[in-house]
């Protein structure tokens, strides 16, 4: 793919942040050359933002590379820690801190249960503390931090960076998150729906970027879709994109707030899966809005099934559901690859994920002209708050008119 530059010097900033990224995407380096072939910068700028990418410290020089004639050619390489931000996920049952690297790697993490009938006010105040302390405990120049990244559960307000009452998070209305993060830190933050963030995370740190198009289908508390077609993330008019709990993936199942039976967020929430499976006589039952118990029930679920068919047939059924509902969502999109993640997945993949595959396989023989990969995020249960600390990075990118990092690093 070629690049626009420009190579005038007023927007240096932006070249800066035009080349780093080739040279953060060239995993075994790229030498000015093939920075030239790849934009429309003469060498002579490609010179300068080189000389200071260098001189922050945020590329390094490898060796000599010879290929054909001509002189030997010096790779530049990413030096992914020079920068480091943090994501937080804000989930109904946990919330997640990561602090991840340049390409989205994660350097530490921690997670809390989440207050359960806390004012928000006192929640954001845990939050700063707990990132404080994260910052502090790993020993973290916080200069290194270029900014921070928070996943919420929608309904967010993205221009105004807060969380708008989200069905399972009780009393946070209009509560203004980003605004509080970024004045305890002073550092540019932002706010995204949780799908969205996750969605972002893939595509830096989950291998995705090389496919372009893919949903991932994010199961935490509750169940919502990311979509990144031509290697974007799409966010929708109100940033409230992937809402598909109302999906009706069956006849079957318990009357759904919006008033029909068979919504795959009812139908395949993992307290109603805990419940039912208490009803049968494995471990007990947990109130559906206590989210992190439910969490932990649902964990223990998971290992009982290991040895327990009964445990395992009601974990397929939800495979089941969630088959249908993927196979919806990948015949409307025309996506290659379905990304399966969020810390509920995480837990039940191993009981699920062929499940899942079979049913997708079955029912979309020959809907498509090409296989639909079903796969399991890479990033593990935390694959939301990497994918906020990964928006941090790139909403430091998108800044690109000045560079994102000129700000910091005069
Ligand atoms: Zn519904």
């Amino acid at each position: 793919m070629r690049r626009r530059g420009a190579n005038l010097p007023a927007i240096g900033g932006f070249n800066q942040a035009l080349v780093f990224d080739i040279v953060r995407r060239a995993s075994s380096g790229v030498s000015r050359t093939e920075i030239a072939a790849q934009t429309d910068l003469s060498a002579q700028t490609i010179s300068n933002v080189t000389r200071r990418l260098l001189d922050d410290g945020l590329v390094r020089e490898g060796d000599k590379v010879s290929s054909g004639p001509g002189k030997p050619r010096t790779r530049l390489h990413l030096v992914p820690d020079a920068r480091l931000a943090v994501g937080i996920h804000l989930d109904p049952a946990r919330i997640t801190y990561s602090i991840v690297d340049l390409v989205g790697r994660v350097i530490a993490r921690r997670a809390t249960p989440t207050p359960r009938g806390q004012a928000p006010k006192d929640v954001e105040e845990s939050m700063i503390a707990t990132t404080r302390a994260l910052i502090e405990d790993n020993e973290v120049s916080q200069d290194r931090i270029i900014g921070i990244g928070i996943a919420a559960p929608g309904p967010v307000d993205i221009a105004r960076g807060s969380v708008n009452d989200p069905p399972l998070l009780p009393g946070w209305n209009d509560v203004p998150l980003r605004d509080a993060l970024a004045e305890a830190f002073e550092v540019p933050t932002v706010l995204a729906k949780d799908v969205a963030s996750a969605t972002v995370g893939e595509l830096w740190a989950g291998g995705q970027d090389a496919v372009g198009d893919l949903a991932v289908v994010y199961i935490g508390s509750g169940i919502g879709l990311g979509i990144a077609l031509d290697h974007t993330v799409l966010h929708g008019a109100t940033s409230n994109l992937g809402d598909i709990g109302h999906l009706r993936v069956s006849a079957e199942g318990p009357v759904c707030s919006c008033g029909q039976r068979g919504c795959l967020g009812v139908n395949v929430s993992p307290a109603r899966i805990v419940n039912l499976a208490a009803d049968q006589g494995v471990g007990k039952a947990v109130a559906e809005t206590d989210h992190a118990r439910v969490a932990d029930a649902f964990t223990a679920l998971c290992r009982h099934a290991d040895d327990d068919a009964d445990a395992r047939a009601l974990l397929d059924d939800a495979a089941a559901d969630i088959a249908q509902g993927i196979t919806v969502v990948a015949n409307m999109l025309d996506v290659a690859t379905i990304v399966m993640s969020g810390p509920i997945w995480a837990d039940a993949a191993r009981h699920m994920l062929d499940g899942v595959r079979s049913r997708v396989a079955a029912s979309r023989a020959d809907a498509l002209p090409h296989p639909l990969d079903v796969v399991n995020s890479a990033l593990g249960p935390d694959a939301a708050s990497v994918g906020a600390g990964c928006q941090a990075l790139e909403s430091a990118f998108a800044r690109g008119e000045a560079s994102p990092f000129a700000a910091r690093l005069p």
